[in-house]
């Protein structure tokens, strides 16, 4: 494997074990020996920066129950609904589907135990910071800022806050530990040329029918899209299905050559998402799988909800 250079990204914490995007999530993937923990950033009403993977709360805590009737009309408690105060109210729990019973994962952290809270993008921060002065290591962080043009529509500009905060928190250049990660790659040109960021960036990639944001993903992963978006980021972040194609060569995986194009353009390459409970095609376990895609597919690092498999692969690869 590619040894030192190879990231290992901490998918919304060390979230195969413990709730996603929760402090004790975060912990654990720091003390799994993580190099990057991953955090997920929406505004909420009183324009606070909280970490949480949806611009809704209904999956992952009791919003429903605690605050019956502020949903909107399809059924959904959006974040923007919702000052900082009544969000730290809330206990968070393993994901659900959207019966809200069943566990989007069943294997993982049971949905119905613990007191788990969302925190604020500073809270995390610089909880993640002083577990790197405790333990004199130096574990980045991995920033997406989640739905700019829903965000502005709503009237906050959620890049320039979640900016002007990581600058407050002493990252500031392309040496510090840390990537600033957006599907939206109209917005990521913004960051980059408006608002003049100089941290390293990561061009996530979707399909168009996710909703994510408006950009043409089938033109993005082009080779002229690739050429446009290198001018303003550092690495993308695709999908596994983007990578490699779902049919199979006697019994593996085949590249789609999205990879390589990338790196010819000098684009790191960090697929999503690499989980023990959701194994590509052909593979027994996640550390085969992982290891497979850094010799084979030669990919620069993983978000993974189980970084310490990744760790391992890593290390006895
Ligand atoms: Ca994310």
């Amino acid at each position: 494997m590619a040894g030192n250079d190879f990231l290992v990204i901490a998918h919304r914490g060390a979230s195969g074990y413990l709730p996603e995007h929760t402090l004790e999530a975060k912990a654990y993937a720091h003390a799994l020996g993580a190099d990057y923990i991953e955090q997920d950033v929406v505004a909420t009403r009183d324009n606070e920066l909280i970490v949480l993977h949806d611009i809704h709360l209904d999956r992952v805590t009791d919003v429903a129950e605690r605050f019956t009737g502020r949903q909107r009309e399809n059924g959904r408690y959006y974040v923007r609904d919702f000052d900082l105060a009544e969000i730290r109210s809330l206990n968070v729990h393993e994901r659900r589907q959207s019966d809200g019973i069943t566990a989007v994962f069943p294997n993982r952290f049971p949905t119905t135990v613990g007191k788990f809270r969302v925190s604020t993008l500073r809270e995390e921060i610089r909880f993640i910071q002083g577990m790197n002065k405790s333990t004199g290591r130096d574990v980045g962080i991995y920033t997406e800022i989640k739905s700019p043009a829903f965000h502005k529509g709503d009237g906050v500009d959620i890049s320039l806050l979640t900016l002007q905060l990581l600058d407050d928190l002493g990252y500031h250049s392309k040496k510090d530990p840390i990537f600033v990660e957006c599907f939206d790659a109209t917005e990521m040109r913004r960051i980059r040329h408006e608002l003049g960021c100089q941290l390293k960036l990561a061009q996530l990639i979707d399909d168009n029918d996710s909703l994510e944001s408006d950009t043409d993903y089938p033109r993005l992963k082009t080779r002229d899209g690739l050429v446009d978006i290198a001018r303003s980021v550092d690495a993308i972040g695709p999908n596994i299905g983007h990578i490699v194609n779902p049919a199979s060569v006697d019994g593996r995986l085949v590249s789609t050559g999205l990879v390589s194009m990338a790196h010819e353009l000098g684009l790191l390459v960090h697929p999503w998402t690499f989980r023990a409970d959701q194994l590509a095609p052909g593979f027994k376990s996640l550390l085969e799988m992982i290891r497979w895609f850094a010799d084979e597919i030669k990919i620069d690092g993983v978000f993974t909800d189980f970084p310490d498999i990744a760790l391992e692969a890593v290390r006895t690869g």
